[in-house]
């Protein structure tokens, strides 16, 4: 039996004609691609999530253009444009009015509704352009199969919902020996309006599609031919690992490696589908294999950076209340829907960043104004902000003897304000100042991989 992959290309591999081109290869050459998830084409989400947040009617126009630009620079190139040319219209169309509509007031709902489009256009494109190939390419809404609670801006999947939906729909289709092209990115709630999984969830959607079809692997089609010791972008002499695990690869999408959306793992791990990353610019260079148990597990796996972090520091107010201190700064927390990261903590204070890979397709403040509110009210609350997180990413780092010192010499000349060690096996993290992180990464790689 022939296997069966779930592809997905992200925004730079859809941005323009050629890229796109680049990608109708990759799933035309490979029989066993026969879901393909699309990103909006580069830039475009950026601009929809603006357009959101409510603009000025000069800067809608603007942006509005920026878009249609986008597109209709790829339609051009279309060897049958006009009917695909329409229906884009008829999005940009619904857009403008959405924009309009946000300026007045916006909602979480509306931007979600909104922020799709980006994933509605290239997928109405992309599938043009593998018609016209003679490629058995269906367009495909995935609001049709992905079924999401309604925290919109950051939806979470319902799975059960999702494989019944697929079973009715997507599986047919397959069986019929159609290539499905369909978005990632989004989904639909329980009363039909539109919600989206966060910022890069394109990988997640991707994941979530190969689950419920109980697919042979997930194809992640991006800029970068693989997973690196690091952000090649930050450190030039990163090298790509060629397998690695899959909770390996998770701490890494968790601190920051952008090249797979942190959920995108979860999926994979629960129904061990082994996910496989390379460029759709060069796929000849190969790239890596992300599987429950390659072998070996180094010390050191990787080096990752998550930039503009925030930094909370909690103080009691008085020493009565330092007794159940922290049950309670946890309790307002979970409150407020907030998730910590990284903590350390002493008898009556508590210092942890915030964790924004939940947080929503617009962006919106964690730190909103009520929590602020209800932690002045308790204790005194100090915020810094230009941070970056940097972590180092490994197996067994809490048990090996020569961690700490590595680290601390490498770092001798940089202020660390924070630290944590010990509580994973997979990570060492610290804190510090943005504007040195770029050189901490690049030390700490010389250090412990060049
Ligand atoms: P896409 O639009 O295809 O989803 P992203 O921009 O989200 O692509 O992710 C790819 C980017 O991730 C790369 O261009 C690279 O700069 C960044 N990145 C961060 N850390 C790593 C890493 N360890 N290995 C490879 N790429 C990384
Ligand atoms: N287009 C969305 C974003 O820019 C989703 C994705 O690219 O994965 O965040
Ligand atoms: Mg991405």
């Amino acid at each position: 039996m022939s296997k069966l992959s779930v592809a997905k290309f992200g925004g730079t591999s859809v941005a323009n004609f050629d890229a796109m081109s680049l990608c109708a290869n990759i799933v035309t050459n490979d029989p066993n691609t026969r879901v393909v998830v699309l990103s909006a084409s580069a830039g475009v989400t950026n601009y929809l999530v603006e357009l959101a947040n409510g603009c000025e009617k000069e800067r809608r126009d603007e942006i509005l253009e920026a878009v249609r630009t986008i597109q209709c620079n790829i339609i051009d190139k279309l060897a049958e444009p006009s009917s695909v040319r329409a229906e884009i219209d008829t999005v940009l169309a619904h857009i403008k009015s959405l924009a309009e509509s946000a300026s007045l007031a916006t909602s979480a709902a509306l931007a979600d509704e909104l922020i799709c489009q980006g994933e509605m256009m290239s997928t109405k494109i992309f599938t043009q352009l593998c018609k016209e190939r003679g490629y058995p390419a269906v367009w495909l809404d995935v609001r049709e199969l992905i079924a999401t609670d309604s925290q919109f801006g950051k939806a979470a999947p319902n799975d059960e919902k999702t494989k019944a939906q697929s079973d009715a729909l997507l599986k047919p289709l397959i069986a019929e020996g159609k290539v499905a092209i369909t978005q990632g990115f989004i989904g639909r709630d329980e009363e039909g309006k539109t919600t989206t999984l966060g910022r890069g969830g394109s990988d997640y959607s991707a994941a979530l599609l190969a689950e419920v079809l109980d697919a042979d692997d997930v194809l992640i089609w991006t800029d970068v031919p693989g997973i690196y010791t690091t952000d090649p972008r930050v450190a030039p002499a990163a090298k790509r690992i060629d397998t690695m695990a899959f909770n390996e690869a998770a701490e890494m999408a968790t601190f920051g490696a952008k090249v797979l959306h942190p959920a995108t793992l979860l999926p994979a791990v629960r129904s061990n589908i082994p996910v496989y990353v390379g460029s759709s610019k060069a796929p000849e260079q190969g790239g890596t294999w992300v599987t429950r148990d390659p072998q070996p597990r180094p010390t050191f796996r990787a080096i990752a950076l998550r930039r503009n972090q925030t930094l909370v520091t909690l103080s009691s107010l008085s020493m009565l209340h330092a007794k159940g201190f922290l049950a309670n700064v946890f309790a307002i927390l979970a409150k407020h829907n907030i998730s910590v990261d990284v903590i350390t903590t002493s008898e009556v204070s508590v210092a942890l960043t915030l964790d924004k890979t939940g947080s929503a397709s617009t962006g919106t403040d964690l730190l909103s104004p009520a929590l602020l509110e209800e932690l002045n009210d308790y204790c005194h609350v100090q915020v810094e902000n230009d941070l970056a997180l940097v972590a180092i990413i490994g197996n067994h780092l809490h048990t090996q003897a020569g961690v700490a010192k590595r680290l601390f010499h490498t770092l001798e000349n940089y202020n660390i304000r924070l630290i944590s060690y010990g509580a994973s096996t997979n990570n060492v993290c610290t804190l510090v100042k943005n504007s040195e992180a770029d050189e901490i990464v690049r030390s700490l790689h010389a250090a412990l991989f060049e």
